[in-house]
Formats: structure tokens, sequence, C-alpha cells
């Protein structure tokens, strides 16, 4: 996989179907192969006058989205951020049952910063079933080493700036899009956000949060 232009589609890290039944195959299918294949191709559609920015990571673009030129900046936050929130995503998702659990020093810093595990849980599902309209939800390592939930529109992320209290290093995410989720629970975003905490991959979440502390 290439980390600059012209970018390319990774390849999911397991099979399409290791994620059923919560996430079935044909949805994660179209998610991959049409929606992030075409953030992906759009984003280099965008760049390719730009032989200045060819150089740029994904993690660049998203950084510097407030500085880019006028035309290039909405395409860069809505397929740019399209290509890097769900490459992130599928690494966060694990087949039901091995995911593992939360580390023991990202256990402590959750209760540290929500009270428990089901309270964060609450708390993660609300901002997913409160977010109008299209977006994600993300947990990040905040810069004073605490722990934040918050949502972002669209295809923005926490890279990104100007988010307010979305800036801070994410660890996990969550896609509330309607091709998401819709084939297997149509309009029931609280039932897909609810049975998505069966494919969360933790041992991940644990090593990015880690990564995190380091930076
Ligand atoms: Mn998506």
């Amino acid at each position: 996989m290439s980390n600059h232009y012209p970018f390319t589609l990774p390849p999911l890290p397991y099979a399409e179907n290791a994620l059923e039944p919560v996430i079935d195959a044909r949805t994660m299918n179209i998610h991959h192969t049409k929606h992030h294949n075409a953030y992906v191709t759009n984003l280099n559609a965008a760049l390719e006058p730009h032989a200045d920015l060819h150089g740029l990571s994904l993690d660049e673009l998203s950084r510097r989205i407030a500085s880019l030129p006028d035309g290039l900046r909405n395409p860069v936050r809505n397929n740019g951020g399209g290509a890097w929130n769900h490459t992130m995503f599928w690494s966060l998702m694990a087949a039901p049952g091995t995911g593992g659990q939360p580390s023991d020093a990202l256990a402590k810093a959750i209760n540290a910063a929500f009270g428990s595990m089901d309270d964060f849980k609450k708390k993660f599902a609300a901002a997913g079933t409160g977010r109008f309209g299209s977006g994600w939800v993300w947990l990040c390592a905040m810069p004073n080493g605490s722990l934040a939930v918050c949502s972002t529109p669209n295809q923005d992320n926490p890279l990104m700036a100007g988010l307010g209290d979305c800036e801070g290093t994410p660890i996990l995410c969550l896609d509330v899009w309607e091709h998401a989720y819709y084939l297997n629970y149509q309009n029931r975003r609280p039932d897909y956000i609810t049975a998505w905490w069966g494919v969360v991959n933790w041992n991940e979440v644990s090593r990015r949060f880690d990564a995190a502390g380091k930076r």
C-alpha cells in the first residue's frame, strides 16, 4: 500500500465474512470495494494537478487541511478523510470473540475518564446515535493524557485542525454512515452500535493507546 499519491485501496485485514453476523459480507464488500475505493479514487483525482503535494501521506493531508488551496480543501477533507477513516476502522475490528480485552492500562484510563467500561460504552453509543446524518464516533487520547469521546460529521477526523473537543489521537472509531449498516439493520442505528461492540479489536485499540502515550 502506497503512503502517498497515487494512493491505493488497502486490502481488508480479514475476509469479507469475518465479522458476521455483526456485519454481513455483502455490506463489507460494498463498503470496502465501492465506498472506500471511491474515496481513494476521488482523492487521487483531486490531487493529480497538485504535484507539490504528491509526497504527503494521508496523515499529513488531514493535519494540513486548513492550509490546502481553496479548491482542494473540501475534496481532500471528504475523500482523504474517507480514505484515512476507513483504513483505521477496518483495523479496529476482528471476528467475534477474537478481539481480546482492553489492556490493563487502557481499562484504567477508561475507568478514570468515564467511570466504568459500561459508562464509556453508553457515552460512545450516545455520540453515535446523536450524530445527525452521516459521520463518525471517536475515542481519542487527549494531549493531557486523558480519554475523550467525540463525533465528527461527514468524513472529518480528529487529525483535522479546528474540531475543538475532537483534537486528540484517535484510538477507536465507528462509522455511523447508513452505508455501514443499512442492509442488515435498516434504520436501527442503535442496534448496529450495540452489536458492533462484539467485533471491536481491543488488542489493536490497546496498541494504539500505548503508541499515543509515547508520542
Ligand atoms: Mn463508511
